[in-house]
């Protein structure tokens, strides 16, 4: 059956083959980067189907974004020779979805619930910490979004938390009401937040056993990618999956033989960089012990890197203590060196990263093959403009800020008010947008007319007249009520004529509404702008029912805030990818560059101070080494403008870990020390020796007297874009600046010096700007003139 010329094993190595033809109960691939797991996973499915062991409907594969599954689907269709239909490749929440749209109703919700993401979920902590008045005990949203996502992806809600609560501390009380008026809200508005979907699924199947014998039946074979980052949620999920369906009359039946799914898990602890969302590592470290009979595969060729590019990534992850040392090796070759750079500012380090990858274009790479990676979506702000500017064809991934934007939040409130007319959330946003008069205090009467009535906030709306209002607005609330109303009967599957496509449903509600009247009418310039990103999601609902002739209006709200949440909707043809080291996870691109490898940044500040946290930043770091075929560029930056501010920057101590041999450091123009010319001079004496004498790792050959990444060859001197920026950097050591001076800021425009700080090259101006306003600037390389 297993025939060595069955071309699905063809171009797999022996271990790989092992890992498609075994079977039993539980497999786990444990392996480093670019070893091919997840190409393991995907022959492993078309070999199962091939034989005719599954049917693709009996087949469950997780991957961790949906641009993954998107890839899985199509490359297992390619094995195949034919798309297998009905076969399940999603992300964890997407597959939750498809299960809680066909089984909600079992347990209080219907069909239409909507899915709150975090920006819904931080508006409704908000209104309930001021309904509370929960701010008095010191609550800020941030937190209590976090702890609530965390309990929930522990699989505690709020009575479980009840239980173990310290009710003798104020605050800890109020946290439980909090936590509970939040929940009741999320269940009043038929509405499910993002770690619900998880959590409430595995809730769903223990309070359901029929319901979840039905999914044990249905899925014969799970398969699970980047298994080293699921959490608690995620692992029970996987465990209620694979229990033996007969499980309930027959217990102390063992998984193996007994009937549950088979299931196979691949992973790599070295990539597990999603420990603060609850990742849990353990749930790799003790599969053999969770899953007794599992076979356990090791990967150790890499496919994917060059030698260079994979020797500092093992260099890298080598310092991190607690890890089994892995020994990748690859076939592929040397290669060319990692480039290093060191940039004045943020704008400086874009611009390398345009020109090089304007090299890279010369030399015959796509820009489809070409990756920049940060650790924060704040850096993408400079990337963009250079970028803008040199004509770079180039798209942000995950970080989408589309669907984020208000008008777009407005457009799709109104979409979801119609698919869920219990949304209170979604309808109080687009009771009074545009302006019709009604007021917060109106607002909030419906809400508790509803809640006294328990009716939805529709119905409230619908019966606004009981509510004694004044006649004006009442009459815009039941006009506001009737629109819905109209809108839901376009959207009625049941309507002679069938269902309105959603892009006819979108474009009712915002005429009637007069929404895009309002933006057009206004005098507010962005208002023109935001008019036009509401045509775009017009066009994006055009385009969806394109893509889905039966899509209905749901499946566009599900699509939306799936993908937004995680990846792009269109695809990547033709156009440089700029994405979070997080985003990046399970990816691959001919060249990569690695922005802002800087102290603050990588580790950023939030976690250096963690436990753990530096041990996680390295791990991050590591993935996106390993996401290069061929070429690598490492970039930081001596100025960095964060938190509305520009601050000097320092190299981060994960560069010296690479193996200087493995570098090659281009430096801006002007940079170069007395020593043969590496390091720049504001850097060194930045940092002063607190920097050194870490001692590094193995594989390190940092010391306190040498540069970072101790590159040995001499700076490339004079390239096209040393050439290209020397008229905008510069020295301004001798710059004589008092307070009271008038400057001007190539970014900031004109200010005034209100004072001066600091010694040497270290001085630092503190300028008030008229429009950007106060920032604090290093005199000697801020791109600032005396007027
Ligand atoms: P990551 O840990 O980053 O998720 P991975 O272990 O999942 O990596 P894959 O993405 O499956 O690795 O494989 C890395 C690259 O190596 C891919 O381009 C894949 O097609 C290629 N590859 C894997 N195995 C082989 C093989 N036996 N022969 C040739 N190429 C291979
Ligand atoms: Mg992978």
């Amino acid at each position: 059956r297993f025939d060595d010329d069955d071309e699905l094993l063809d171009g797999l190595n022996p271990e790989q083959r092992e890992a498609v033809v075994h079977r039993g109960p539980a497999l786990l691939i444990v392996a480093g980067a670019g070893s091919g797991k997840t190409r393991v996973l995907t022959h492993r499915i078309a070999s199962l189907i091939r034989n005719n062991e599954a049917w693709p409907s009996q087949i469950l594969a997780i991957t961790f974004t949906n641009k993954a599954a998107a890839e899985m689907r199509e490359r297992v269709g390619h094995l195949l020779g034919q798309v297998a239909e009905g076969m399940w490749i999603s992300t964890f929440h997407s597959a939750c979805v498809r299960i809680l749209r066909r089984e909600a109703e079992n347990f209080g919700f219907t069909k239409s619930f909507t899915i709150y993401d975090s920006q819904d979920s931080r508006a409704l902590v908000k209104r309930i910490i001021k309904d509370l008045q929960a701010d008095a005990f010191g609550f800020t949203v941030a937190q209590v979004t976090g702890k609530i996502s965390k309990l929930k992806n522990e699989l505690s809600d709020a009575d479980s938390y009840a239980r173990q609560a310290n009710f003798s501390d104020p605050q800890d009380a109020m946290f439980v009401e909090v936590f509970r008026a939040y929940s009741r809200a999320l269940r009043d508005a038929n509405a499910f937040d993002f770690d619900d979907l998880i959590s409430q699924t595995v809730f769903l199947f223990r309070a359901f056993p029929q319901v979840a014998e039905k999914y044990q039946r249905r899925f014969r074979h799970i398969l699970v990618d980047e298994y080293q980052d699921t959490n608690h949620a995620q692992y029970a999920l996987i465990r209620e999956l694979t229990r033996p369906p007969e499980s309930n009359e027959l217990s102390g039946l063992s998984s193996f033989g007994g009937g549950g799914a088979s299931l196979t898990v691949v992973g790599d602890s070295d990539q597990s960089i999603y420990a603060f969302r609850g990742a849990d590592i353990r749930n790799i470290v003790e599969f053999e012990r969770d899953f007794p009979g599992a076979r356990v595969v090791l990967l150790e060729q890499n496919y994917r890197s060059t030698q260079n590019i994979l020797s500092a990534a093992n260099a890298v992850i080598s310092n991190n203590f607690d890890r089994k040392d892995k020994k990748l090796w690859t076939a592929v070759g040397d290669g060319e060196k990692i480039v290093g750079f060191t940039g004045y500012s943020g704008h400086d380090e874009a611009q390398f990263v345009a020109d090089e990858i304007a090299k890279l274009r010369e030399g015959g790479m796509a820009y489809n093959q070409i990756a920049v990676f940060y650790r924060t979506n704040s850096q993408t702000r400079a990337l963009e403009e250079i970028f803008i500017r040199s004509a770079l064809p180039y798209r942000v991934l995950g970080g989408t800020k589309f669907y984020e934007r208000a008008e777009i939040k407005d457009a799709m409130a109104y979409l979801t008010s119609v698919a869920n007319p219990f949304d209170a959330l979604a309808l109080r946003r687009i009771l009074n947008t545009p302006k019709r008069g009604i007021g917060p205090a109106t607002e909030t009467q419906l809400a508790s007319f509803a809640e006294r009535e328990g009716i939805g906030y529709r119905d409230a709306m619908r019966r606004a007249s009981e509510l004694g209002l004044g006649p004006k607005v009442t009459a815009a609330i039941l006009q506001l009520a009737g629109l819905l109303d109209e809108a839901t009967a376009l959207a009625d599957p049941e309507r002679p004529g069938g269902e309105a496509p959603v892009s006819e449903v979108l474009a009712l509600l915002m005429e009637k509404s007069n929404y895009v009247t309002m933006l057009r009418a206004s005098r507010d310039p962005q208002d023109e702008a935001r008019a036009e990103n509401v045509e775009e999601l017009l066009a994006v609902t055009k385009e969806f029912n394109r893509n889905n002739p039966d899509g209905t209006l749901i499946d566009f709200l599900t699509e939306v805030s799936l993908v937004a949440a995680v990846d792009d909707l269109d695809d990547s043809s033709g156009t440089v990818s700029l994405m979070t080291l997080h985003t990046a996870k399970g990816l691959e691109y001919d060249a990569v560059f690695l922005t802002g490898v800087e102290e603050d940044l990588l580790p950023h500040r939030m976690s250096a101070s963690e436990p753990g946290g530096p041990a996680e930043e390295r791990r991050l770091f590591y993935v996106g080494i390993t996401r290069a075929r061929k070429r690598l560029f490492i970039s930081l930056a001596m100025t960095r403008a964060q938190f509305g501010e520009t601050a000097v920057a320092m190299p981060s101590r994960y560069l010296q870990e690479i193996p200087a041999e493995l570098m090659d450091w281009i430096q801006s123009p002007g940079m170069a020390t007395s020593r043969g010319g590496t390091e720049p001079r504001a850097l060194n004496a930045s940092r002063g020796r607190s920097y050194g004498g870490s001692g590094g790792g193995s594989g390190s050959r940092w010391n306190s007297d040498s540069t970072f990444g101790l590159p040995p060859a001499p700076p490339r001197q004079k390239t096209e874009w040393a050439n290209r920026v020397t008229g905008q950097v510069r020295d301004n050591g001798d710059l004589e600046l008092v307070p009271g001076d008038r400057i001007t800021h190539t970014d900031f425009g004109e200010g005034r010096v209100n004072q001066v700080t600091g010694e040497g090259s270290k001085r630092v101006a503190h300028v008030s700007f008229e429009s950007a306003g106060p920032k604090k600037l290093l005199i000697k390389i801020a791109p600032i003139e005396k007027l």
